[in-house]
């Protein structure tokens, strides 16, 4: 699984980095710092993925089985 962070979505509430502290984390603006990037989730952080994309209010955040192309 992999998880994609928009960064034009992204208006930094913190709430994803929040209930993921391992796999997410926050830049001096309070914006999540991996904003803008995709990339493979480890088998035991996709519960924190999971509630990361469940937290963000702006639907900024994908889960996505495969890499966008
Ligand atoms: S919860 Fe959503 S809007 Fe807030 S920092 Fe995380 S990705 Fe950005």
């Amino acid at each position: 699984m992999h998880i994609a962070i928009d960064e034009a979505k992204c208006m930094g509430h913190g709430r994803c980095y929040g209930v993921a502290p391992t796999l997410l984390h926050d830049d001096e603006e309070g914006f999540v710092a991996e904003r803008g990037q995709c990339w493979k989730v480890p088998d035991e952080l996709l519960g924190e993925a999971q509630d990361a994309a469940d937290a963000c209010p702006e639907g900024a955040i994908e889960l996505l089985e495969q890499a966008p192309a």
